[in-house]
């Protein structure tokens, strides 16, 4: 295979989760018996633009046309993204007449964001039931993938774009050149792209390698990030490191000729991941062996409590479950059911694993002993909501970055 960005040869593969289903997959009861597509999760290095990327690359249209994550589910997301678009529309002086574009828009909940700072808006979304979803929201949306004729239908009727933003949908593009020639044409001389990734240093020193799915194709550095956009006559003027996905990195980018001054943070930024190794190979070899270290030592003390005959229930279904789940081999003998706030869920079943997801209330009916928090990423959120429980015995299992009973 050839680099997904750069198209050079000499790729090397550090990291095999083995096969699992789409993490998106969830089943219902009627399709429990039919055979599930598998493919494998397997991550290569590209040794010349350094980008870490899938060695397989599924179908976006199996992927992206139903999507069951909704971001206005989380209180956490709600709160980042319209923070995000406060701070952008004021340190941009963005104002009506200011066009933001938001590619894989969801259920409309950044764009709200800038609509309420003024903005005139539009969505992108290849989800039919999220566009209709952000449609009800009030938020204009284009049911589709972001291509050349979405972006011609928006230069037509809108504009050209002051703002793009793309979060978490950047990782999931294969033809990535193609894309960014898009949002070139899209942005004003002096728009800006905002683009939000998750962060590869973050995944490896936190051991978030459940964030390895077929929809995330690409998983960068900042340094994979300034080489592509040099190469192709943009440039990131402006980074910072988030929270969101367990660590993530929210990028700005602007057209070469674009007026914004660059900030000592990239440089910074790029020197950390120097000095950290992003651009040697051992770095990945090192952070595999630890991935297969957390799978065995999470797998023993699983395996340890069904011993003693306890009952587990895991906390949370997000895409991120099914690659733990899967390359654990944890399933229906070892849980009971999974939790899920999100009632698009509830009633389906794992991927793979064939676990059912039931809401909250169940914790009433059937008290486990112990609960696995597969979104750890709202450990905080989930640990307070289930206070009473942990109050009357309930331990907690927090799988990663190394598994920790609580
Ligand atoms: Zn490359």
């Amino acid at each position: 295979m050839k680099c997904r960005i750069c198209n050079h040869s000499d790729l090397k593969e550090f990291l095999s989760l083995g096969k699992s289903p789409l993490a998106n997959s969830f089943l219902s009861k009627e399709n429990l018996e039919k055979e599930e597509p598998e493919y494998p999760l397997e991550l290569t290095f590209c040794t010349d633009c350094k980008l870490v990327q899938l060695t397989y690359v599924v179908s976006p249209e199996l992927m992206f046309r139903n999507y069951l994550y909704v971001s206005s589910t989380s209180d956490t997301f709600k709160i980042h993204f319209t923070n995000m678009a406060e701070k952008i529309s004021k340190d941009f002086n963005l104002n009506e007449k200011s066009l933001a574009v938001d590619i894989g828009s969801n259920d409309g909940l950044l764009l709200n964001g800038f609509k309420k700072c003024g903005l005139k808006t539009i969505g992108v979304e290849p989800a039919t039931n999220l566009a209709k979803l952000a449609e009800q929201n009030g938020v204009e949306t284009i049911n589709d993938f972001f291509n050349g004729s979405t972006v011609k239908n928006i230069i037509e009727n809108k504009g050209h774009a002051d703002v793009v933003t793309a979060n978490n949908v950047f990782a999931h593009v294969d033809n990535i050149l193609e894309f960014t020639k898009n949002v070139g044409s899209l942005l004003k001389r002096d728009g800006i792209f905002v683009v939000e990734v998750q962060y590869l240093v973050d995944m490896i020193n936190k051991m978030t390698f459940d964030n390895i799915y077929h929809e995330h194709l690409s998983y960068f550095t900042l340094t994979s990030l300034s080489t592509f956009f040099k190469r192709h006559d943009m440039e990131v003027f402006d980074a910072q490191r988030v929270d969101s996905h367990g660590g993530s990195l929210r990028v700005f980018i602007k057209k070469s000729e674009g007026k914004f001054d660059v900030n000592p943070a990239v440089n910074q930024i790029l020197m950390h991941e120097k000095k950290i190794g992003v651009e040697d190979f051992k770095l990945y070899q090192k952070f595999a062996d630890k991935v297969y270290g957390v799978k065995q030592k999470l797998t023993d003390k699983i395996g340890a409590i069904k011993i003693e005959g306890k009952k587990i229930a895991g906390y949370g279904a997000p895409a991120k479950s099914t690659t733990l789940l899967n390359f654990c081999r944890i399933g229906k003998d070892h849980l009971d059911y999974i939790i899920d706030e999100n009632k698009l869920k509830q009633g389906l079943f794992s991927p793979g694993t064939h676990i059912q997801i039931v809401g909250p209330k169940i914790l009433d009916i059937k008290k486990p002993d112990y609960i696995l928090i597969l979104a750890w990423n709202f450990a905080e959120e989930i640990l307070k909501k289930t206070k009473k429980y942990a109050d009357s015995n309930v331990k907690f299992i927090i799988p990663l970055p190394e598994p920790l009973i609580i």
